[in-house]
């Protein structure tokens, strides 16, 4: 099934966690995109801190932002994100995936945001998701991305187009994006990443952590010599 897209640069939907990538993400989008809209999903996350950092990003920046809720996936799965008497791995597992791994939300996700974009008239949606720093979600490759932006498309008999502009960069590379958005500072300061739900640099020990901040400074090694 061929289907073009009209206007490919009209609306565009973000899925926006509040985190680096996610935020990131939105300010390439409000360079590009006549419109952009932020949606962020509330699943019964331990740091619900994350979703009040996505409206904050989108009030100062003038992005319509909305956030909708998902109880189901808390529901049907036990992981770290939403349990409070799970803690997140401190390392990456030898085998299988991590416990921060929660079965098919990137895919809820993008379907959920589908829907929303066809009612806004929106074709494209964008995610951060990254194939390189691959922390073993199958949710973030490449291929997921592209066999559900067909089946999307089948389902609504409406073309989507889903944008990944992270897919092939990694944590410094993602760095300086942020810079060359001229957003460097808001990343930093305004998003979080942490397991531990700690804006900005976060707690330092979880993975997400680690990844963010080495990332940080082999930024700084590689572009701000
Ligand atoms: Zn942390």
């Amino acid at each position: 099934m061929e289907m073009t897209i009209k206007d490919p640069l009209g609306t565009a939907v973000v899925v926006l966690s509040g985190g680096q990538d996610s935020t990131t993400c939105l300010f390439w989008a409000i360079k590009k995109y006549k419109k952009v809209i932020g949606i962020s999903f509330d699943y019964g996350q331990k740091h619900i801190k994350e979703i009040e950092c996505a409206k904050n990003i989108c009030l100062e920046n003038n992005i319509e932002h909305h956030i909708i809720e998902l109880p189901i996936l808390n529901t049907l799965t036990e992981n770290s994100l939403t349990r409070i008497d799970i803690d997140v791995d401190s390392e990456k597992p030898k085998e299988g995936l991590p416990n921060s791994f929660v079965d098919g939300r990137n895919m809820l996700f993008l379907n959920v945001a589908a829907i929303f974009a066809k009612q806004k008239g929106a074709h494209t949606i964008i995610t951060g998701v990254s194939q390189t720093d691959f922390s073993g979600y199958p949710d973030c490759r490449y291929e997921f991305i592209k066999s559900m932006e067909v089946s999307l498309t089948l389902a609504m008999d409406y073309p989507f187009s889903i944008k990944t502009p992270l897919m092939w960069l990694d944590k410094s590379q993602v760095w300086n994006l942020a810079d060359e958005l001229g957003v460097l500072d808001v990343i930093r300061e305004k998003t979080i990443t942490c397991y531990n739900g700690i804006k900005g640099e976060g707690c330092g020990k979880c993975p997400a952590c680690k990844l963010r901040n080495e990332g940080y400074k082999k930024f700084l090694q590689e572009y701000k010599k």
